[in-house]
């Protein structure tokens, strides 16, 4: 579809997070025209999220980019939390077994690169302090660094503008929740003596603390004392590290110097509505919990997958509504469960019940040693369990994560599916080529054949890589019919496709 006039962009993204950085690559894959406003003048140097977990990886695997940004960090192939209480992740069926260890700043910057070699156009010192919308499209409103004023037009207008979002305070849209945790300090320390443990996690008396490796000679610490409580703007030092560190730990590893310092509070809100009309938030726009498990910048990267292929779907005028409105309901239960599973590792981390320190204690004591948690947690931890509800009598495989399978090769095509998920299209799986099909979806389907260790006769994979429809149908017109009503129903009918079927 050609984009609206009057308009500068088909959809233009409020903020260049990692959120926002994923959505606007996927959008210009899709032949929409994307902007995206950045606040900052300069690159971020912000090295807040450090966690990247295996789905992730996935994700941008499936776009060409997950080696690149595995390269980048440490590969941690397992979590001993409190002590004892272990999430082996080596064992998951991903290319990526392991969490990565890297600063927020280089899966940023991988995404920014892909955003901008897909014609992206990235537009810093863009401040963006309202927006209204009427029924064709939204205006927003933006003030330059120095201070002067301009708007913008699109069709569409995602926010992906942090925590602190203008664009859902400008929608009016509540953020219910509470705070989490205060005054837990965040810095980049080296040490002197490597610790034991790739990540090292333990809780004691009145404090918390946590050291991973970037792999580059530097750490990332997270430390907490109770006794403690001070606010965001008090300044840190690195003697209130190494108290809290060595009190809990028993040492402070010979932790000498910081490159970065933050003191920081942590909320636990998810807004009620991630779409209203033609604006929609993603990531921590729209949630926020505890950085404990590390799911934030995760969680809004897939929100960013998940979104982008139908709001590409709704800008050329083909997806249903209803696909749109899928977002919100895939999506958000998803950001309700991370919510609640961060919630719930934050509490027994700075456990101070009776209660809470209780179970904590049986969890070094017995789940740990009983395996209990496995493989179950590796599976939520690393995002590989996320699936979307199906409807009644659909393929059990459906809404689930189609895992990377290896593909009967021909020519130079795709060898495995995340490759061929590349171009952002739906991807046709079957063990035998299905005549007619190819053709008939060209622009929007990709058909590959798989060895028949697949447990159906054909499986439709969405562009974000789960299962749209699936059938253990044999006969191969029957499988035609049903690929294309499903593609009807995700992707809107095409033209020509009504006469056929
Ligand atoms: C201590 C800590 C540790 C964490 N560790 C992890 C971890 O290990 N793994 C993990 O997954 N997550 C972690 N997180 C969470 C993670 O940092 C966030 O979830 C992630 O940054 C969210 O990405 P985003 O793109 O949605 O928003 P942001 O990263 O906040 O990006 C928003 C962007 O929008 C811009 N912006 C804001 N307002 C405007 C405006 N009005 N106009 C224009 N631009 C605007 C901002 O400048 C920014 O660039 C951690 C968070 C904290 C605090």
């Amino acid at each position: 579809m050609e984009q609206q006039t009057g308009s500068d962009a088909d959809v233009i993204i409020v903020g260049a997070g990692p959120t926002g950085l994923l959505l606007a690559g996927d959008l210009a894959r899709a032949g929409v025209s994307c902007q995206v406003l950045e606040r900052r003048g300069e690159e971020s140097n912000l090295t807040r999220a450090f966690a990247v977990h295996a789905r992730t990886l996935e994700i941008l695997d499936a776009r060409g980019v997950g080696d690149d940004l595995a390269a980048t960090g440490a590969q941690v192939g397992g979590l001993r939390l409190f002590g004892r209480l272990e999430i082996d992740l080596s064992r998951l069926t991903t290319r990526y077994p392991y969490v990565l260890v890297t600063p927020q700043y280089n899966t940023e910057r991988v995404l920014a690169a892909r955003a901008q070699q897909l014609g992206v156009e990235i537009v810093s010192n863009a401040d963006v302090v309202g927006l209204h919308q009427d029924a064709d499209g939204v205006e927003v409103d933006i003030r330059g660094n120095d201070g002067d004023r301009s708007a913008r037009r699109a069709a569409y207008v995602v926010g992906a503008d942090g925590v602190g979002s203008t664009v859902r305070k400008a929608m009016n849209l509540s953020f219910p929740g509470k705070s989490a945790v205060q005054s837990v300090i965040l810095a980049d320390v080296r040490l002197r003596t490597q610790p034991a443990e790739v990540l090292t996690v333990d809780a004691a008396g009145d404090g918390f603390a946590f050291l991973a490796p970037f792999g580059d000679g530097w750490y990332r610490v997270i430390a907490w004392n109770r006794r403690r409580q001070l606010p965001d703007t008090s300044p840190v030092d690195l003697d209130e590290i190494q108290h809290i560190v060595k009190s809990v730990l028993g040492t402070d590893y010979g932790m000498h110097e910081a490159r970065w310092m933050s003191r920081f509070h942590s909320d636990e809100r998810q807004v009620t509505s991630y779409r209203q009309g033609r604006v929609l938030l993603a990531g921590d726009a729209a949630h926020v919990h505890s950085p404990a498990g590390g799911q934030g910048m995760n969680t809004g990267m897939q929100d960013a997958a998940n979104l982008g292929w139908k709001l590409a779907a709704a800008v050329h005028g083909r997806g249903p509504e209803a696909l749109l409105d899928s977002y919100q309901s895939e999506r958000h239960p998803v950001g309700r469960a991370v919510l609640r599973g961060s919630g719930l590792l934050l509490r027994l981390a700075l456990a101070r019940s009776w209660a809470s320190r209780l179970l904590r204690t049986l969890l070094k004591g017995t789940a740990g040693r009983l395996g209990l948690v496995q493989p179950q947690a590796a599976a939520a931890v690393s995002g590989i369990a996320i699936s979307y509800p199906a409807a009644a009598g659909e393929h059990r495989l459906v809404g689930h994560r189609a895992p990377d399978l290896p593909l009967v090769q021909s020519g130079q095509g795709p060898r495995r599916l995340y490759e061929a998920l590349r171009p952002g299209k739906f991807v046709l799986l079957s063990h035998h080529r299905l005549p007619g099909l190819p053709e008939f979806w060209r622009d929007r389907v990709i058909s590959v054949t798989v060895e028949d260790t697949v447990p159906a006769n054909a499986v439709l994979v969405r562009p974000d890589g789960y299962v749209a429809w699936a059938s253990n149908e044999a006969d191969p017109r029957a499988l035609e019919v049903g690929v294309h009503e499903a593609l009807a129903h995700w992707d809107g009918n095409h033209q020509g496709s009504q006469e056929r079927y």
